[in-house]
């Protein structure tokens, strides 16, 4: 049964700007409803654990998993037994008996389980200190600040919001509570990743100058109401926040920079039911104050890539799968060539719950957290900008369009 997300007012100010920033960046004419939720069956190949998992530490955090989707039942809650310092403490989702079956294979009380609509009571249930929002990107604001306004720190799925706007409102209403943010981008606590940002700061292929990324796969018949990621209104442009992200991401961390400026083309094939309301590719150009350039391209429609490229004066790096969940490849060319194995690619997800849980209860910064969020979306809104204007935009330092 779809239930319509609670409104608060800060939500519905940003909103308001979102339905701005919608029809700006949004290459479509027609208004974009706010979607419902959805209360969708257990997803096929989801295999839960035989036995609950047991809590570990005395301080270990209790997480809620608000979303039983494919990722975070594939992906995430499989893994929450890794980090040392959390634990599934409560379950949010709109389909009743997939609430059950997940609900006793990992050993969740019954009356931990809540549905989208009674999510709000998590607020007396002291077992729980942190809400993990794994909701298609419409929600993220929504629960975000009905979690802060629980009581609960969040750590919200990337992309952390549909614009700008939303992520500013998501921001305050934690800075309201007192409560901490953190976007999972699960890169920043993956071997490769994090050793290619240090051999990057230490200068391992010289002075950075070109920069490329590619994310794309080609993607199955399908239409906006039947996936939400081709969805307008439940996932914005498209590819870009989805995949492409992790190419963003991947210029940013790798150059150590923010551009100062970005031109971008967006292109969408009529005709095609995949891409009614979402953009099939996305190429952009960032420039940035050292000289540097990144080229980053992410397509629904193009053979599978996920390629993070930096050349610098003397060497080059490649990493070639780069932001998978395992299955990583790294190398230097040119000048002290080398393959790079730095770890493995799948301690990630741990590491990055038990970044979390040490935040919470050490009171440590957090790597990525709601401004860095914030960034990209303004990024993203400046590529579009960019596409929609057919000129180049320039920057503030903090991602802000100037002018
Ligand atoms: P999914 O389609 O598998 O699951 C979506 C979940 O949301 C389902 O439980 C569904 O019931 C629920 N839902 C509620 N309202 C819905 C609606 N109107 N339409 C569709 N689903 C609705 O999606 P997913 O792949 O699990 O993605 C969920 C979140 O996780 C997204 O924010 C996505 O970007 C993120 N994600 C992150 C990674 C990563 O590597 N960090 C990977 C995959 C997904």
């Amino acid at each position: 049964m779809p239930h319509t997300p609670i409104s608060r007012r800060g939500f519905i100010e940003a909103t308001g700007a979102l339905a701005a920033t919608l029809t700006t960046t949004a290459s479509a004419t027609t208004p974009f409803p706010r979607p419902q939720l959805k209360g969708l069956p257990l997803p096929g190949g989801v295999r839960l654990p035989a036995t609950p998992p047991r809590r570990k530490r005395e301080d270990s955090v209790g997480i809620a998993i608000v979303g039983l989707g494919g990722y975070a039942l594939s992906q995430i809650m499989p893994r929450v037994d890794q980090a040392e310092r959390m634990h599934i403490s409560a379950l949010v989702s709109g389909n009743p008996a997939k609430l059950a079956q997940v609900g006793d294979a990992y050993g969740v009380p019954a009356d931990a389980r809540y549905s989208y609509a009674q999510f709000d009571k998590i607020a007396a249930d002291d077992r729980t200190q942190a809400v993990y929002v794994i909701l298609p990107t419409a929600f993220h604001a929504d629960f975000t600040i009905r979690a802060f306004a629980a009581g609960k720190h969040v750590l919200c799925e990337k992309p952390m919001a549909l614009s700008s706007a939303e992520c500013e409102a998501m921001i305050a209403a934690g800075r309201r509570a007192n409560r901490r943010l953190m976007i999972a981008y699960r890169c920043h606590f993956e071997p490769y990743n994090v050793e290619a940002m240090r051999l990057m700061r230490e200068r391992a292929v010289g002075a950075i100058r070109l920069i490329r990324t590619e994310q794309s796969y080609r993607a199955g018949p399908t239409t906006p109401a039947q996936n939400w990621r081709f969805n307008r209104a439940l996932v914005g442009g498209g590819p870009l926040e989805d995949y492409g992200l992790y190419g963003l991401q991947s210029a940013l961390y790798l150059s150590g920079e923010m551009p100062d400026s970005i031109s971008a083309s967006t292109f969408q094939p009529s005709g095609d039911p995949r891409f009614t309301e979402i953009f099939a590719h996305v190429a952009s150009q960032l420039t940035f104050p050292s000289g540097a350039v990144a080229q980053l391209a992410t397509s629904y429609d193009a053979a599978g890539a996920n390629l993070a490229q930096v050349r610098g004066t003397h060497g080059t790096l490649i990493m070639d799968p780069a932001t998978g969940y395992a299955g990583q490849r790294m190398r230097i060319e040119g000048q002290n060539a080398r393959d790079l194995t730095p770890g493995d690619p799948t301690t990630q997800f741990a590491g990055q719950l038990n970044h979390f849980a040490n935040a919470i209860r050490d009171n440590t910064p957090i790597v990525t957290g709601g401004e860095m969020g914030l960034r990209d979306m303004r990024l993203i809104e400046a590529i579009y900008a960019s596409a929609r204007t057919g000129r180049t935009v320039k920057l503030m330092p903090d991602g802000r369009m100037r002018g």
